[in-house]
Protein backbone atom coordinates (compact mmCIF):
# COMPACT_ATOMS: atom_id res chain seq x y z
CA UNK A 1 0.00 0.00 0.00
CA UNK A 2 1.20 3.30 -0.69
CA UNK A 3 1.95 6.04 2.22
CA UNK A 4 -0.48 8.87 2.11
CA UNK A 5 0.99 12.33 0.32
CA UNK A 6 1.70 14.45 3.65
CA UNK A 7 -0.72 17.23 3.70
CA UNK A 8 -0.39 21.08 3.33
CA UNK A 9 0.46 23.68 5.96
CA UNK A 10 -1.60 26.50 4.82
CA UNK A 11 -0.66 29.88 6.67
CA UNK A 12 -3.23 32.04 6.74
CA UNK A 13 -3.18 36.04 6.89
CA UNK A 14 -6.83 37.32 9.51
CA UNK A 15 -8.08 40.57 9.80
CA UNK A 16 -6.28 43.00 11.56
CA UNK A 17 -10.13 44.96 12.73
CA UNK A 18 -12.25 44.98 10.10
CA UNK A 19 -14.12 41.41 9.23
CA UNK A 20 -14.47 42.14 5.99
CA UNK A 21 -10.51 41.72 5.13
CA UNK A 22 -10.65 37.90 5.65
CA UNK A 23 -10.56 37.11 1.97
CA UNK A 24 -12.83 34.14 0.40
CA UNK A 25 -9.70 32.08 -0.28
CA UNK A 26 -8.68 32.41 3.26
CA UNK A 27 -12.29 31.51 4.61
CA UNK A 28 -12.12 28.70 1.78
CA UNK A 29 -9.41 27.18 3.10
CA UNK A 30 -10.28 27.54 6.86
CA UNK A 31 -13.31 25.56 5.89
CA UNK A 32 -11.36 23.12 3.80
CA UNK A 33 -8.67 21.85 6.38
CA UNK A 34 -8.46 19.08 8.93
CA UNK A 35 -7.95 21.21 11.85
CA UNK A 36 -6.54 25.09 12.39
CA UNK A 37 -3.59 26.09 14.75
CA UNK A 38 -4.43 28.91 16.25
CA UNK A 39 -2.40 30.99 18.54
CA UNK A 40 -5.58 31.82 21.18
CA UNK A 41 -8.53 29.67 20.83
CA UNK A 42 -11.03 31.36 22.67
CA UNK A 43 -10.21 34.40 20.30
CA UNK A 44 -10.32 32.86 16.99
CA UNK A 45 -13.59 30.77 18.09
CA UNK A 46 -15.96 34.10 17.16
CA UNK A 47 -14.24 35.19 13.64
CA UNK A 48 -14.69 31.66 12.89
CA UNK A 49 -18.05 31.58 14.22
CA UNK A 50 -18.49 34.94 11.65
CA UNK A 51 -18.22 33.34 8.81
CA UNK A 52 -20.14 29.66 9.83
CA UNK A 53 -16.87 28.00 9.76
CA UNK A 54 -16.89 25.22 11.98
CA UNK A 55 -13.55 23.45 11.62
CA UNK A 56 -11.81 21.66 14.87
CA UNK A 57 -8.90 24.49 16.31
CA UNK A 58 -5.86 23.34 18.25
CA UNK A 59 -3.70 25.57 20.23
CA UNK A 60 -0.24 26.55 19.14
CA UNK A 61 1.46 29.40 21.33
CA UNK A 62 5.08 30.32 23.04
CA UNK A 63 4.30 28.05 25.72
CA UNK A 64 3.39 24.67 24.30
CA UNK A 65 4.97 25.15 20.81
CA UNK A 66 7.51 22.73 21.29
CA UNK A 67 4.58 19.61 22.00
CA UNK A 68 2.44 21.63 19.35
CA UNK A 69 4.27 21.37 16.67
CA UNK A 70 5.27 18.00 16.82
CA UNK A 71 1.16 16.68 17.12
CA UNK A 72 1.10 19.17 13.69
CA UNK A 73 3.54 17.89 11.81
CA UNK A 74 2.07 14.38 12.52
CA UNK A 75 -0.94 15.25 11.73
CA UNK A 76 0.47 16.92 8.35
CA UNK A 77 2.27 13.52 7.48
CA UNK A 78 -0.40 11.24 8.22
CA UNK A 79 -2.34 13.84 5.04
CA UNK A 80 -4.29 16.09 6.93
CA UNK A 81 -4.11 19.62 6.07
CA UNK A 82 -3.85 22.02 8.63
CA UNK A 83 -4.11 25.87 9.01
CA UNK A 84 -2.26 28.17 11.17
CA UNK A 85 -3.84 31.25 11.96
CA UNK A 86 -2.73 33.53 14.85
CA UNK A 87 -5.07 36.85 17.08
CA UNK A 88 -4.73 39.44 14.06
CA UNK A 89 -2.82 39.78 11.07
CA UNK A 90 -0.21 37.56 9.32
CA UNK A 91 1.04 34.80 11.51
CA UNK A 92 5.26 34.52 11.96
CA UNK A 93 5.17 38.56 11.64
CA UNK A 94 5.19 39.01 15.61
CA UNK A 95 3.29 36.52 16.51
CA UNK A 96 4.16 32.59 17.01
CA UNK A 97 4.25 29.87 13.79
CA UNK A 98 8.15 30.40 13.25
CA UNK A 99 8.95 26.76 14.67
CA UNK A 100 5.88 25.05 13.04
CA UNK A 101 6.49 26.60 9.41
CA UNK A 102 10.87 25.49 9.91
CA UNK A 103 9.73 22.20 11.06
CA UNK A 104 7.55 21.51 8.68
CA UNK A 105 10.01 22.74 5.66
CA UNK A 106 12.59 20.87 7.04
CA UNK A 107 10.17 17.48 7.32
CA UNK A 108 9.40 18.14 3.80
CA UNK A 109 5.37 19.61 4.01
CA UNK A 110 4.28 22.02 1.88
CA UNK A 111 4.44 24.90 3.58
CA UNK A 112 1.34 27.81 1.51
CA UNK A 113 0.52 31.29 2.50
CA UNK A 114 -2.85 32.70 1.90
CA UNK A 115 -2.15 36.31 2.70
CA UNK A 116 -3.84 39.37 3.57
CA UNK A 117 -3.75 41.77 6.77
CA UNK A 118 -0.68 42.69 7.80
CA UNK A 119 -0.18 46.03 10.26
CA UNK A 120 3.19 46.65 9.88
CA UNK A 121 2.43 46.73 5.46
CA UNK A 122 -1.05 48.44 5.98
CA UNK A 123 0.63 51.40 7.89
CA UNK A 124 3.33 51.35 5.43
CA UNK A 125 0.82 51.61 2.47
CA UNK A 126 -0.61 54.69 4.02
CA UNK A 127 2.21 56.23 6.12
CA UNK A 128 3.28 58.44 3.02
CA UNK A 129 6.82 57.87 3.42
CA UNK A 130 9.69 55.63 1.29
CA UNK A 131 8.49 52.72 0.89
CA UNK A 132 10.83 51.13 -1.88
CA UNK A 133 13.14 50.11 0.66
CA UNK A 134 12.14 49.68 4.56
CA UNK A 135 13.05 47.50 7.94
CA UNK A 136 10.72 45.58 9.78
CA UNK A 137 11.63 46.04 14.10
CA UNK A 138 8.68 44.19 15.32
CA UNK A 139 8.41 45.43 18.98
CA UNK A 140 11.20 47.21 20.77
CA UNK A 141 12.41 46.06 24.10
CA UNK A 142 10.34 46.74 26.85
CA UNK A 143 12.84 47.35 28.87
CA UNK A 144 14.31 51.40 28.82
CA UNK A 145 18.09 50.82 28.41
CA UNK A 146 18.14 47.93 25.61
CA UNK A 147 15.52 50.07 23.97
CA UNK A 148 17.25 53.31 23.99
CA UNK A 149 20.10 51.18 23.33
CA UNK A 150 18.63 49.83 19.76
CA UNK A 151 17.46 52.93 18.26
CA UNK A 152 20.53 54.41 18.65
CA UNK A 153 21.88 51.75 16.63
CA UNK A 154 19.12 52.27 14.36
CA UNK A 155 19.15 56.03 14.34
CA UNK A 156 21.40 56.43 11.03
CA UNK A 157 19.78 53.51 9.40
CA UNK A 158 18.69 55.00 5.59
CA UNK A 159 15.85 52.91 4.84
CA UNK A 160 12.12 53.42 6.17
CA UNK A 161 11.64 52.05 9.69
CA UNK A 162 8.64 49.98 10.69
CA UNK A 163 7.85 49.30 14.83
CA UNK A 164 5.21 48.15 17.12
CA UNK A 165 4.56 49.40 20.20
CA UNK A 166 1.85 48.22 22.49
CA UNK A 167 -0.45 51.79 23.63
CA UNK A 168 0.46 51.82 27.21
CA UNK A 169 4.35 52.15 26.27
CA UNK A 170 3.54 53.84 23.58
CA UNK A 171 4.79 58.00 25.33
CA UNK A 172 7.95 56.80 26.09
CA UNK A 173 9.11 55.35 23.32
CA UNK A 174 8.19 58.11 21.03
CA UNK A 175 10.36 60.19 23.81
CA UNK A 176 13.03 58.01 22.81
CA UNK A 177 12.46 57.76 19.32
CA UNK A 178 12.35 62.03 19.10
CA UNK A 179 15.83 61.85 21.32
CA UNK A 180 17.53 59.30 19.34
CA UNK A 181 16.77 60.44 15.90
CA UNK A 182 16.28 64.00 16.70
CA UNK A 183 13.01 66.17 17.01
CA UNK A 184 13.12 66.91 12.79
CA UNK A 185 12.81 63.37 11.68
CA UNK A 186 9.88 62.82 10.11
CA UNK A 187 7.15 59.75 10.81
CA UNK A 188 3.91 59.04 11.62
CA UNK A 189 2.00 57.03 14.23
CA UNK A 190 -0.78 54.92 12.66
CA UNK A 191 -3.59 53.68 15.24
CA UNK A 192 -6.68 51.11 14.75
CA UNK A 193 -6.02 50.93 11.32
CA UNK A 194 -9.14 49.17 9.62
CA UNK A 195 -10.86 49.87 12.64
CA UNK A 196 -13.63 52.46 13.70
CA UNK A 197 -11.47 54.99 15.24
CA UNK A 198 -8.34 54.77 12.49
CA UNK A 199 -6.17 57.55 12.38
CA UNK A 200 -2.68 58.73 11.27
CA UNK A 201 -0.85 61.48 13.21
CA UNK A 202 2.64 63.18 12.83
CA UNK A 203 4.94 64.91 10.54
CA UNK A 204 8.06 64.92 12.67
CA UNK A 205 9.12 62.86 15.63
CA UNK A 206 9.15 66.29 17.75
CA UNK A 207 5.47 67.06 16.68
CA UNK A 208 4.14 62.94 17.57
CA UNK A 209 6.12 62.52 21.19
CA UNK A 210 4.61 66.37 22.42
CA UNK A 211 1.12 64.95 20.78
CA UNK A 212 1.22 61.34 22.31
CA UNK A 213 2.04 63.00 25.50
CA UNK A 214 -0.61 65.28 25.97
CA UNK A 215 -3.53 63.55 24.15
CA UNK A 216 -4.61 60.96 26.09
CA UNK A 217 -6.36 59.23 23.14
CA UNK A 218 -3.17 58.86 20.89
CA UNK A 219 -2.46 56.24 23.87
CA UNK A 220 -4.61 54.29 23.12
CA UNK A 221 -5.27 51.01 20.96
CA UNK A 222 -3.21 49.48 18.72
CA UNK A 223 -0.08 51.35 17.01
CA UNK A 224 2.28 51.55 14.16
CA UNK A 225 5.06 53.55 13.90
CA UNK A 226 6.50 54.34 10.51
CA UNK A 227 9.50 56.84 10.46
CA UNK A 228 11.89 57.73 7.80
CA UNK A 229 15.47 57.01 7.45
CA UNK A 230 17.93 59.25 8.01
CA UNK A 231 18.77 61.18 4.25
CA UNK A 232 21.58 63.40 3.51
CA UNK A 233 19.48 65.83 1.68
CA UNK A 234 16.92 66.49 4.57
CA UNK A 235 19.78 67.06 6.71
CA UNK A 236 21.31 69.41 4.60
CA UNK A 237 17.75 71.16 3.79
CA UNK A 238 17.25 71.33 7.45
CA UNK A 239 20.05 72.86 8.20
CA UNK A 240 19.83 75.68 6.21
CA UNK A 241 16.00 76.20 6.73
CA UNK A 242 17.11 76.91 9.91
CA UNK A 243 20.16 79.29 8.63
CA UNK A 244 17.09 80.99 6.84
CA UNK A 245 14.69 80.84 9.70
CA UNK A 246 16.66 82.32 12.20
CA UNK A 247 17.36 85.43 10.04
CA UNK A 248 13.52 86.02 8.72
CA UNK A 249 12.42 85.45 12.20
CA UNK A 250 14.72 88.72 13.25
CA UNK A 251 12.33 90.87 11.22
CA UNK A 252 9.00 88.64 10.27
CA UNK A 253 6.90 86.26 12.80
CA UNK A 254 7.60 82.76 13.50
CA UNK A 255 4.90 81.59 11.15
CA UNK A 256 5.78 83.65 8.01
CA UNK A 257 9.22 83.42 8.98
CA UNK A 258 9.12 79.51 8.80
CA UNK A 259 7.05 79.38 5.42
CA UNK A 260 9.56 81.83 3.47
CA UNK A 261 12.71 79.50 4.93
CA UNK A 262 10.70 76.48 3.88
CA UNK A 263 10.31 77.31 0.29
CA UNK A 264 13.82 78.59 0.31
CA UNK A 265 15.22 75.57 1.63
CA UNK A 266 12.93 72.83 0.68
CA UNK A 267 12.81 71.82 4.60
CA UNK A 268 9.04 70.88 5.94
CA UNK A 269 7.47 74.11 7.41
CA UNK A 270 6.84 72.61 10.25
CA UNK A 271 10.08 70.87 11.20
CA UNK A 272 11.67 74.81 10.87
CA UNK A 273 8.65 76.10 13.19
CA UNK A 274 9.22 73.49 15.84
CA UNK A 275 12.83 74.09 16.02
CA UNK A 276 12.33 77.29 16.08
CA UNK A 277 10.23 77.13 19.22
CA UNK A 278 12.98 75.04 21.03
N1 LIG B 1 0.75 39.49 13.07
C1 LIG B 1 0.28 40.83 13.18
C2 LIG B 1 0.44 41.54 11.83
O1 LIG B 1 0.47 40.87 10.81
O2 LIG B 1 0.48 42.76 11.79
C3 LIG B 1 0.98 41.58 14.30
C4 LIG B 1 0.77 40.95 15.64
S1 LIG B 1 1.55 41.80 16.95
C5 LIG B 1 1.34 40.70 18.27
C6 LIG B 1 0.38 43.04 17.38
C7 LIG B 1 0.87 44.45 17.03
O3 LIG B 1 0.59 44.72 15.67
C8 LIG B 1 0.17 45.54 17.82
O4 LIG B 1 0.79 45.77 19.08
C9 LIG B 1 0.35 46.72 16.90
O5 LIG B 1 1.65 47.25 17.02
C10 LIG B 1 0.20 46.06 15.53
N2 LIG B 1 -1.21 46.07 15.10
C11 LIG B 1 -2.05 45.03 15.00
N3 LIG B 1 -3.27 45.43 14.56
C12 LIG B 1 -3.20 46.76 14.38
C13 LIG B 1 -4.10 47.76 13.93
N4 LIG B 1 -5.36 47.45 13.60
N5 LIG B 1 -3.67 49.03 13.85
C14 LIG B 1 -2.41 49.36 14.19
N6 LIG B 1 -1.50 48.46 14.62
C15 LIG B 1 -1.88 47.18 14.71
Amino acid sequence: MNAREPGILWVVATPIGNLGDLSLRAQQVLRDVGVIAAEDTRHSRPLLQHFGIATALTALHEHNEREAVAAIVAKLQAGEDVALISDAGTPLISDPGFRLVRTARETGIDVSPVPGACAAIAALSVAGLPSDRFVFEGFLSAKTSARRARLRELADEARTLVIYESSHRIAECCADLRDAFGREREARLLRELTKLHETCIGMTLGEIAARVESDAEQRLGECVLVIAGRGEDIDAKLAEGRRVYALLRAELPPAQAAKLAAAISGAPRKALYESGKK
